[in-house]
């Protein structure tokens, strides 16, 4: 080589020299472009960083909002669990409360039911019970076309009674009577009742004429045995008459049997009281 020309020598230099501009400009290039890349990756990492900021931030806000509303549903799900708790001790207590109510109510109800169907001074039925039994037995009869009886009791002298002994012995006297009344009767669906005053009335289902005159003198004969004084009558003791009427009912009033047995009634008085007259 060192026998090479100096003009050769320069012409190598000079393409060394171009060479290397050459390198040195495709180095340029490069900076220049990963400058701009990296400008880019800066300017893309900030926007990405201000995106994840802000992401994170409505994220914390989320969480602090969630937060904040489980807080309120623990406090409601408390207070839903503590009012179902005290809505169950007074649901408990309003029930038991309700069943005494209800118990009290229809014990009282059907005191007074049974109260409004009595008659106080003799523990009988009363005119009310009477009515509606005697309608209610008259379908019933009528139905199964069987007898219904009906006897109408009057004491005898009765006021004679009241004037000699006194009002209060009338009653006593009365009570007496009833409770021989009921004592006659033998079967469930019989019934005795205080019409009014002295008057009383006995219904027998399922009973014919027959029947029911041997309860009347049953009765009859009970009261004889009762003796209980009457120095104010001819019979010397507590008498009473009765009218017997018995039927199977027909499309007629339930009143038509009473009405018959009440004529037989007044019959028996007209005929010298202390006597049953029968259908
Ligand atoms: P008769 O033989 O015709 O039936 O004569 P009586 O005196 O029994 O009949 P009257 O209708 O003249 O008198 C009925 C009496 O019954 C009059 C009344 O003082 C009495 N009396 C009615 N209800 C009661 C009562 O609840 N207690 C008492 N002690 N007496 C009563
Ligand atoms: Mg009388
Ligand atoms: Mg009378």
């Amino acid at each position: 080589m060192s026998g090479q020309s100096p003009y050769v020598k320069v012409l190598d230099i000079e393409q060394t020299l171009a060479e290397l501009q050459a390198m040195v400009d495709q180095l340029q290039q490069e900076r220049s472009d990963l400058e701009i890349a990296l400008t880019t990756a800066i300017e893309h990492g900030d926007a990405i960083e201000s995106q994840l900021e802000m992401a994170n931030r409505q994220l914390q806000s989320e969480v602090r909002e969630r937060l904040a509303v489980e807080r309120q549903l623990r406090d409601l799900v408390t207070t839903i669990t503590q009012k179902s708790r005290d809505l169950e001790v007074v649901l408990q207590t309003i029930t038991e409360h309700s069943d005494q109510i209800d118990l009290q109510w229809l014990g009282r109800y059907i005191e007074a039911e049974h109260t409004a169907r009595i008659d106080s001074l003799t523990g009988l039925a009363n005119r009310r019970k009477l009515d509606e039994t005697i309608d209610s037995e008259w379908a019933r009869a009528r139905r199964s076309r069987q007898s219904l009886a009906m006897l109408v009791c009057d004491v005898d002298y009765f006021k004679n009674y009241n004037d000699l002994y006194g009002h209060q012995h009338g009653d006593l006297c009365l009570q007496q009577l009833a409770a021989i009344l009921t004592a006659a009767l033998r079967r469930d669906g019989d019934l005795a009742a205080r019409y009014g005053g002295e008057e009383f009335v006995i219904v027998l289902p399922n009973t014919d004429a027959c029947g029911a005159r041997q309860l009347a003198e049953g009765l009859q004969e009970a009261l004889r045995r009762a003796a209980i004084p009457h120095e104010a009558s001819p019979y010397w003791q507590l008498t009473m008459s009765i009218g017997v009427a018995a039927c199977i009912p027909d499309g007629s009033d339930p009143g038509t049997l009473f009405a018959e047995a009440d004529r037989l009634l007044y019959l028996a008085k007209q005929r010298g009281r202390n006597q049953i007259a029968l259908t």
